[in-house]
């Protein structure tokens, strides 16, 4: 291809010939003189000497001003960079030059833009709790994000270019892949049990060019495990607090009916009278149970923190428990030295927790056993010690006893009469006071639960 400069080149050289030629043939002609011819030809000669200077010079800058021209177009194109361009030599082109100084910086603002957008973009998919997987019309991963990682127990390198199904064993994530680009949107909940047990709900959606044509899908994977628990354990909940609301109710009625159709005698009044304060001291501690559980749970701000002494708060459990212990033949001993540091914590709650201990001591103790009551303080944790020479806990119960309602021996505990939620506080308790239950058992021999409050308390953490 020929060079602009050496087109321009040879039309200024054939248009000053082209001017020259004619002139001289028609000075010769009229004037015929050798001399006149002589010095035409010599004026001639400088004249196009000088012209081809010019021409050449202008060449060189012409070449020099494109060359940087364009050396500074290729710097914006590969390195997305021209800070100044070079000031041309030749007046035309300064324009130019100043167009790209306008075209480079705008292109520089827009490039930093989109960086921004992407940065923006990549920190959201980097920390947001919702896995996004990018399909392209292939149905090969594109994008995939830490979250997404986690969920599918896969990683970035293994999971790009590759299928979904290829990714994740589960056959239900391509087909909701599949059915989203026919529906355009689509959500199903899908349980999965690889990496772990987990209830997954997945929209898939699919990625249409403004033409139409499908470029892809977008899949985001939500963790709805924990909220599904929480229902089923809310719903288990209301119909657990039904059944046993029902059996007290219903024998309540019972009595009551028994009692209008049954003669006036004092001594089956005296006995009906006697089933209806048995059942309705059930229902009461009933209700009174599952209003501590609530009061805990919904009001956990409202807490009464307090500085209080545990061992006088043991000595009050231990008189108010001594009854019980002799009527079921049960030795209470106590075994609290002086303490050195006052608890902080909520110390209604904590005597609460240490009578549901001891009570259930003594409820599933054997004839004659002991309870032993103990306490050992340390630097940052105080805990009190229960434990029983009774019946003990299987091992497959342990985890399950403190769920609220649930008893081992159904029979055992109606005949007592628990009402299933003391350890479910107990927990509740430590828990809020940022501390724990532990549990020591054998079955036949007895067992030992710990109650450990921390010296600094969870409460005031929440409360501040
Ligand atoms: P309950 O009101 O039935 O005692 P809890 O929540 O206090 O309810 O206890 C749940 C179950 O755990 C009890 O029904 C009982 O089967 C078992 N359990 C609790 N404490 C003991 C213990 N010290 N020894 C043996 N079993 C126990």
């Amino acid at each position: 291809m020929k060079s602009l400069t050496r087109i321009l080149f040879i039309r200024y050289f054939v248009t000053v010939m082209l001017i020259l030629l004619p002139v001289a043939v028609a000075v010769i002609y009229m004037r015929s003189r050798f001399a006149d011819a002589v010095v035409l030809a010599i004026g001639g000669l400088v004249l196009m000497g000088a012209l081809t200077f010019v021409a050449i010079w202008a060449r060189k800058s012409l070449e020099r001003d494109l060359g940087e021209v364009s050396n500074a177009l290729r710097r914006l194109v590969v390195e997305n960079e021209i800070k100044r361009m070079p000031q041309p030599a030749l007046k035309e082109l300064s324009g130019l030059a100043r167009d790209m100084e306008v075209i480079g910086s705008r292109v520089r603002r827009n490039v930093r833009l989109l960086e921004r957008e992407r940065d923006r973009l990549r920190t959201i998919l980097d920390n947001i709790d919702i896995g996004i997987i990018v399909l392209g019309a292939n149905g090969k991963t594109e994008v995939i994000n830490p979250s997404a990682e986690r969920l599918l127990g896969t990683t970035r390198d293994f999971a790009l270019n590759r299928t979904f199904v290829e990714v994740h064993p589960d056959p239900s994530f391509e087909r909701l892949v599949e059915r989203a680009r026919e529906e355009s949107m689509v959500n199903e909940e899908i349980e999965i049990s690889y990496p772990k047990r987990r209830i997954l709900k997945a929209t898939a959606c699919a990625i249409k060019r403004k033409s139409g044509r499908f470029s892809g899908t977008l899949v985001a994977i939500e963790d709805v495990t924990a909220i599904r628990s929480l229902e089923r354990a809310r719903r288990d909940f209301v119909a657990n607090v039904s059944h046993e609301l029902r059996t007290p109710v219903a024998n309540l009625r019972a009595v009551i009916e028994s009692m209008i159709g049954a003669e006036e005698d004092s001594e089956t009044r005296a006995r009906f009278l006697d089933a209806l304060d048995r059942e309705s001291l059930r229902l009461a501690e009933i209700i009174e149970d599952l209003l501590v559980l609530s009061r805990m749970e919904s009001d956990r701000i409202g807490m009464e923190e307090e500085t209080f002494d545990v061992r006088r708060l043991l000595e009050e459990v231990e008189e108010e428990k001594q009854e019980l212990a002799s009527k079921y033949g049960i030795r209470l001993v106590f075994n609290v030295e002086e303490v050195e540091k006052p608890l902080l914590g909520d110390r209604k709650l904590i005597k609460t927790a240490c009578l549901n201990l001891i009570d259930n001591a003594i409820k599933y103790n054997k004839p004659e056993g002991k309870v032993e009551v103990g306490l050992i303080e340390a630097s940052d944790e105080l805990a009190i010690v229960v434990s029983d020479e009774g019946i003990g806990i299987p091992e497959s119960e342990r985890t399950r006893i403190f769920e609220r309602f649930y008893r081992v021996d159904k029979a055992r505990s109606r005949e007592t009469g628990g009402t299933g939620l003391g350890l479910s506080i107990v927990r509740h308790v430590a828990e809020l006071h940022g501390g724990y239950v532990d549990l020591k058992t054998k079955e036949d021999e007895g067992s030992t639960f710990t109650l450990v409050i921390p010296r600094a308390s969870a409460i005031s953490q929440v409360g501040s």
